[in-house]
Formats: C-alpha cells, structure tokens, sequence
C-alpha cells in the first residue's frame, strides 16, 4: 500500500510533510477537516485543516510555556480561562497550578476534545474530568463578548487566522477578551512563527499596543511548528508582570506539582528577549 503523507502548506512556496504511518481518526465535520494519525518521529499527532496542531512528543515545549508564563508571572490567578486549545494540553498545565481554583475552556469544535481524549489521552491526561474544569463549546469570540465571568490568565490556544481561527485574531475579539479580565490580568496568544509569519505578530502586536499598557512578546521552539521560534503575544495593563525576578518566579514555581521539560524560571525571562528580526514587529 502506497505511503501516506500529511503535507502543511500554511506558508506560500513553503511545503513540510509528516508520513501517516497509521491514520487513528479523520473526519470533516464541516467546521475543520481533522486528522490523527501515527508517525516515526512525532508519535500521536493531530491536524486541522492540514495544519499540525499538536504531537505527542514536543506538544510540552508549546503548552507548558503557553501555561506557567503567565500564571508564574501573575502569582495568584485563581481563574483562568482558555480559548482554543481542544487537545487539552494547556488546560492540562493550567491545573497543576494549586493557586487555580477554576477553569473556563472555550472550544468551537467538540470533535477535537472528543476525538484527542480518545485517540491522544496523553495530552489532556485527565483534565477534562478535572472538577475545576468548566468546557464550554462555542466560538471564542462570542463568549467572551457575553460572558460575564472575569480571569486572572485567558490564554489563547488558537489555530492560525483561517477558518474559525480567523475570529480570535481580530481587535473586536481582543478589546473583548480584555474586558473579561480583572485589573492587571493578562492575555497571552498563540501568534506564529514570526520568522514567516511576522505580518501577523505586527498585526496582533499593533492591537495590542492601542488596548494594553503592556504589550509584548515571548518565545519558544516548537520544532513542529516549523520555520523557527514561535511568538506568543502577551498583553496586560500592568507592567509589573514582565518585570518579576527569576528568584520570584523560582519561589512560585517550588508551588508546581511535578517536573517540566522546558519551563524554568530562567528560560520564562530568556524568552522575553527577542531578535531583532522579532522585535522589529512589535
Ligand atoms: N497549539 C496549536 C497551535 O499553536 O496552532 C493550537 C492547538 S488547539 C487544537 C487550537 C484549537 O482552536 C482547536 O481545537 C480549534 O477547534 C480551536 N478554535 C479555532 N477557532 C476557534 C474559535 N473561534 N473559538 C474557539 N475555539 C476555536
């Protein structure tokens, strides 16, 4: 039987593939074409619209640093809420902060959180059934337009501005999810690979300039997300955050149940500074 590959073209002129050694699940259930399968070198994997969304073995570079940044930073969120992030994987690194007392989680597909607890439990590892954990299904950008619950930490685990995505990158859905944070909370999005998606780091970057006192952006390596380090963006009206000592952060994170693979408190500060190629865009 001939070889199957799943190829990403999310980049013009730009194609990368990963071989399907084993399809688990695909479906197109109208809202995203979804596919698990099984690879040599990334295990489990998931796509959306043929865009790679989280694998078995590097998904704890994206998700922890989505995760304790913010929470470690902030120092008592005691709500937080996700957008996004149907796999779990953030949710997952969101609860095993004791100091959080409830999380919102906002997805538009209940096929991901179905069918990734099915065929990927490694990545949520039981935080659905979590009893802090609140999942709502419904688009993120109407939620947080009539929500009424308030967040310490949102954290936008979104796919890129296509299809349902596209939504979560607008300054509507920004200005909106600000309104739903308390005084000096702080937002932190998925925002790319800048060195082929910059237009969309600016983009966010100049939004989050007009709406928040303290804009800025950190970075990590995620080698699926091909094409260099990713920018995750970062907003809140209190400056006081990008400014919290290694050794506070270090005496928070004493506070985490468990080991991490990428988090410390030194990588949390190193990921602040940027390249020029990078900062150029804020
Ligand atoms: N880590 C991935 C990345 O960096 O691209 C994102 C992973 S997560 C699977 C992305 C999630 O966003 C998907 O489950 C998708 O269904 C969800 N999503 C897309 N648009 C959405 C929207 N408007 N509201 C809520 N969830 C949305």
């Amino acid at each position: 039987m001939s070889e199957r590959w799943i190829t990403e073209e999310l980049h013009d002129g730009l194609r990368s593939g990963y071989r399907a050694d084993n399809i688990l699940f695909e479906a197109n259930d109208g809202l995203q074409h979804l596919v698990i399968y099984e690879n040599a070198q990334f295990g489990r994997m998931m796509s959306l619209d043929g865009i790679t969304q989280v694998t078995e073995r590097d998904e704890f570079v994206y998700h922890e640093m989505m995760s304790h940044v913010p929470i470690l930073a902030h120092g008592a969120a005691k709500k937080v809420g996700i957008i996004g992030g149907g796999d779990g994987g953030v949710l997952r690194e969101v609860l095993r902060h004791k100091t959080v007392e409830a999380v919102t989680m906002v997805e538009i597909d209940q096929a991901v959180v179905d069918m990734c607890v099915e065929h990927m439990p490694m990545i949520s590892n039981g935080a659905f059934d979590d009893p802090r954990t609140n999942l709502v299904i419904t688009d993120g950008a109407a939620f947080v337009e009539e929500t009424s619950e308030r967040f310490d930490v949102i954290i936008v685990d979104s796919t890129d501005p296509i299809g349902p995505g596209e939504v979560l990158f607008r300054e509507s859905f920004y200005a909106a999810a600000k309104r739903c944070l308390t005084p000096g909370g702080v937002i932190v999005t998925q925002n790319g690979v800048p060195f082929v998606q910059g237009a969309e780091l600016k983009s966010t970057m100049t939004k989050f300039r007009k709406l928040f006192k303290a804009p800025a952006c950190y970075l990590a390596t995620i080698p699926t997300y091909v094409m260099g380090s990713m920018a995750l963006g970062w907003g809140s009206d209190n400056p006081d955050l990008l400014n919290v000592t290694v050794e506070t952060l270090a005496a928070r994170f004493e506070g985490l149940d468990g080991a991490t693979r990428y988090y410390t408190p030194a990588v949390h500060k190193a990921a602040f500074a940027l390249p020029p190629y990078v900062s150029q865009y804020l």
